[in-house]
């Protein structure tokens, strides 16, 4: 599904990633742990081209949005990014809309679907997030949990084949986690392919079939939420799981 090749970025002259390699299979939920500025933020935005790379490359179902450091046309890096979705940690969502034209405006600008098809997907994603009765509110009515329930119900909406997570639930106050957990989780269970940057290490246990730690711009270790929690073989995976549980 994802094939990342000796990823490199630099920032002048910081070297923010350095060849970092990974995969992710079909239907695979990847979390990714790590200190602060280790580069999985520039990783995940990378693969959906809100950061050009300096070299390496990506590939998604077997297509190359960049090889060996050179980008695919315009149209092709489109298509190729069109099939992920991202929620971010601090929403994104649009305060002048509400709910519903949060989840609706992609679809209609973007796909240019039938308005009532469009209609029927935003009522079932809201209901699936739990939030139905929350169509007509705006966003700043909602607690930050909600917001980041709508802004996955958002994401679904473009029906992506992969998602990405940046932190989802660290802008939100403890006793919220859970309910943004319970909705990814489920999707887990759906078998939706997803890489899911978080501090949540319990929550990284429970859904991960893989858990990749970056540290200084490199995949430092990676292996099964057992391996990597339970057993962990560097030294500075061990310092850093210390720190966070
Ligand atoms: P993480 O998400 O693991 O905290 P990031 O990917 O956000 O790490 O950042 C990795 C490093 O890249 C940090 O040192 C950060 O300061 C730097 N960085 C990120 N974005 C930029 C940018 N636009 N310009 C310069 N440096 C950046
Ligand atoms: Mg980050």
């Amino acid at each position: 599904m994802i094939e990342i090749h000796n990823l490199k970025k630099s920032f002048g002259n910081l070297d923010v990633l350095r060849k970092v390699n990974f995969s992710v299979a079909p239907g695979e939920v990847v979390a990714v742990i790590g200190p602060s500025g280790s580069g999985k933020s520039t990783m995940l935005r990378s693969l959906i081209h809100l950061e050009e790379v300096t070299g390496g490359s990506i590939r998604i179902q077997g297509e190359a949005l960049v090889e060996d450091g050179k980008y695919a046309t315009p149209a092709k890096i489109k298509s190729i990014t069109s099939r992920m979705g991202m929620v971010f940690q601090h929403f994104n969502l649009f305060p002048h809309l509400t709910v519903q034209d949060n989840l609706e405006l992609a679809p209609k600008t973007v796909k240019k679907e039938n308005a009532a098809e469009i209609r029927r997907r935003s009522e079932e994603l809201l209901a699936k997030v739990g939030l139905a009765d929350k169509a007509n509110a705006y966003p700043a009515n909602l607690s930050g949990g909600q917001k980041q329930r709508v802004a996955i119900a958002r994401a679904l909406m473009m029906k992506p084949e992969i998602l990405l997570f940046d932190e989802p639930t660290s802008a939100l106050d403890p006793e919220l986690t859970g309910e943004v957990l319970r909705v990814i989780k489920q999707l887990a269970e759906e078998n939706m392919t997803m890489i899911i940057v978080t501090h949540e290490m319990n929550f990284a246990r429970d859904v991960a079939d893989r858990v990749i730690f970056m540290d200084n711009g490199e995949i430092a270790e990676e292996g099964t939420p057992e391996q990597i929690f339970g057993n962990p073989q560097l030294e500075r995976t061990k310092s850093f799981l210390s720190r966070v549980e």
